[in-house]
């Protein structure tokens, strides 16, 4: 484990980052595998919490996700603006399984940036890649889209946990490498 000064240790960062996507693609799962590294082959989507927080070590640092799942509103169209207020930080999420999830995706990019800043830090998240032999969507699609839309990339399974915490870390980090380049 790293040592640190009681002066590097007063800082302290929370960062507010959301879940978005259709329903059932996986959002409260990569969550509960993040947070608490549970899944539930059953879920509901109306079962999910409204938010987590989740300690994080980047660069030494300590910093706080606080971690927003849509709990289900989503399935109505009924996505606040109260739930994106004040995120720095995305995953949008879609299921490597269903295209039309995917094809939401752009649906979703105009939502985030009507309600939040340009500048929140998104990733595409392609989850499912468990389920190989019902792939609808290939990683070279997700690839080409996030590149076209500059967003992060990434293929995870929150069945199998590979991948999600890269997903939230890779968020976190540039979260926080933006905000100490505006310090410095
Ligand atoms: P949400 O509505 O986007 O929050 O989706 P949920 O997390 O409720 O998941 C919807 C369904 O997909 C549930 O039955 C989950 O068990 C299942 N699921 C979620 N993530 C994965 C995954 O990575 N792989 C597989 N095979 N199933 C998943």
């Amino acid at each position: 484990m790293a040592f640190h000064s009681e002066e590097e240790q007063t800082e302290d960062y929370l960062f507010k980052i959301v879940l978005i996507g259709d329903s059932a693609v996986g959002k409260s799962n990569l969550l509960t595998r993040f947070a608490r590294d549970e899944f539930y082959p059953n879920s509901k989507s109306t079962i999910g919490v409204e938010f987590q927080t989740q300690k994080m070590e980047i660069n030494g640092k300590e910093v706080k996700a606080q971690i927003w799942d849509t709990a289900g509103q989503e399935r109505f169209r009924a996505v606040t603006s109260a739930y994106y207020r004040g995120a720095v930080g995305a995953l949008l999420v879609y299921d490597i399984s269903r295209r039309q999830t995917f094809d939401s995706i752009g649906r979703w990019l105009n939502e985030l940036h009507t309600h939040s800043d340009m500048n929140v830090v998104t990733i595409l998240v392609g989850n499912k890649s468990d389920l190989k032999d019902a792939r609808e969507v290939t990683t070279a699609e997700g690839k080409g889209l996030a590149e076209a839309q500059g967003l992060f990339f990434i293929e995870t399974s929150a069945l199998d946990s590979s991948n999600v915490s890269a997903a939230f870390q890779t968020v976190v980090r540039e979260i926080y490498n933006i905000l100490s380049r505006k310090v410095m």
